[in-house]
């Protein structure tokens, strides 16, 4: 691939913007230079260039359902698990095609918002009647399709799904989910592994087991098992809902994470989604672990899940992640702001998670872009998140004349991005060093 220099106004460098600089890259960053070295290249006039950002969960499929859960259903109350049930009317409906159609809307207003990279949790595997599709790894395959076709890295997080739950009938409607053994999902997991479009550093893949409640101990053991022999990232549902907490006390008297902590499946590779009705203890045991929490704040906030304890987490030093999970709304920096604003209304408090041992005026906002960037990369398990040489030429740039943050000064530049900026400000979204998105526009 031909070298090419990108000559923004500003970078986002070490935390920090910094003028008259050249990002010098080919697919990955080869150095970020003084401008005088580099003085011709691509000019990005009035633009700030920042590293692309990582949603760590996402259901591209539920795409579909955005606007039509927002009303009472026949439900005295509704819920998370109402709402569960009009999603799954959706998911048993689609075909392969619709799969990757709904895939691609999602993965491309990812890449207009600045995602370069997303850990798509899939779970939807067989076809509407439950049977196994000739390739079994088919919608899986159809997902990583559109994320190539937008332009954007994907980390496929196949899902295990077992069971409805502790003591539950089997629900019809997770037939297209349930590969009922460890062996099967294992003997499927090996041939997506095998699959070419996971050879270019575009696309790889995790292990995923749905949740406790869809998983039970004897199938996580080996499949967990199996990701740490081969390094690859663990993501599960943990602790969404009150309800899945009461239920793995029931069947383990144990919670969740102190299953996960006490049957050592825990590690730097697993990211725990949501973990929001979680105790100390459970906080410390992921912290010793070295995992990482990823919150869906925007999701959570629509499905009434509850508040991730954000707080409690960065005391701890665990690492929070981001995802757009649902896509009610596909803004990472509304989520990266969202994990703020909910402590605020929770506790009447502000600026509740700015670091106690750093008083500068955008230690808030670079603590939270963290989230959105270093700490996604982590939890999907790749080096990007960040500008330095070797890293992935990932990023973005935003116009500084956009009305949304014009007129700061470039010590409050992330700060405003952060909490205020609106996503048409985003211009510019350069992938492995190839430009998907230009002047707004997908190319
Ligand atoms: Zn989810």
């Amino acid at each position: 691939m031909s070298t090419t220099t990108w000559l923004p106004d500003l970078i986002y460098l070490d935390g920090r913007f910094v003028s008259d600089r050249a990002l010098v890259c080919d697919n990955k960053i080869i150095k970020i230079a003084n401008r005088d070295e580099f003085p011709s290249g691509i000019r990005l006039k009035n633009r700030a260039l920042l590293p692309g950002l990582v949603n760590a969960h996402s259901h591209a499929f539920q795409r579909v359902i955005r606007g039509r859960t927002e009303h009472r259903s026949h439900h005295t109350t509704d819920s998370f698990w109402t709402w569960r049930e009009q999603m799954y009317a959706a998911a048993n409906r689609l075909s392969p095609e619709e799969i990757y159609n709904a895939s691609r809307l999602a993965f491309l207003e990812m890449a207009l918002t600045g995602i370069t990279a997303v850990g798509e949790f899939h779970y939807i595997h067989h076809a509407p009647d439950g049977s196994t599709y000739d390739d079994p790894n088919l919608l899986a395959r159809e997902v990583i399709r559109a994320a190539h076709d937008v332009g954007i890295r994907i980390a496929l997080l196949r899902v295990a799904y077992a069971r409805s739950g502790f003591e539950l009938e089997p629900n019809p409607q997770q037939i297209r989910f349930i590969e009922p053994s460890p062996d099967t999902y294992l003997k499927h997991l090996e041939q997506l592994l095998a699959a070419p479009e996971l050879k270019d550093g575009m696309a790889w893949a995790g292990v995923a087991p749905h949740s406790i409640r869809a998983v039970p101990l004897d199938y996580l053991k080996p499949i967990i098992n199996f990701a740490n022999e081969r390094d690859l990232p663990v993501h599960m549902h943990v602790a969404e809902q009150p309800a899945e907490v009461s239920a793995c006390i029931q069947e383990y008297v144990r919670s969740p994470v102190a299953l996960l902590d006490t049957e050592g499946l825990l590690s730097k590779r697993f990211t725990a989604v949501h973990a929001i009705h979680v105790t100390p203890k459970a906080i410390a045991s992921l912290k010793n672990a070295g995992a990482i929490v990823c919150a869906c704040p925007t999701t959570e906030r629509n499905l009434g899940d509850g508040v991730v304890p954000v707080d409690a987490y960065f005391d701890a030093g665990v690492r929070v992640a981001l995802g757009s999970d649902s896509q009610i709304q596909i803004d990472l920096l509304e989520d990266a702001r969202e994990l703020e604003y909910h402590l605020r209304l929770q506790k009447t408090a502000r600026n509740v998670l700015a670091p106690a041992d750093d008083d500068s005026s955008s230690a808030l906002a670079r603590r939270l872009f963290e989230c959105a960037t270093i700490s996604g990369a982590e939890s999907i398990g790749f080096n990007g998140g960040k500008l330095e040489p070797g890293a992935p030429a990932d990023f973005f740039t935003v116009d500084l004349d956009d009305l949304s943050i014009a007129g700061c000064a470039v010590d409050d530049l992330l700060t405003n991005i952060v909490f205020s900026l609106s996503r048409t400000a985003i211009r510019d979204v350069v992938v492995g060093g190839k430009q998907i998105i230009n002047s707004g526009l997908h190319e």
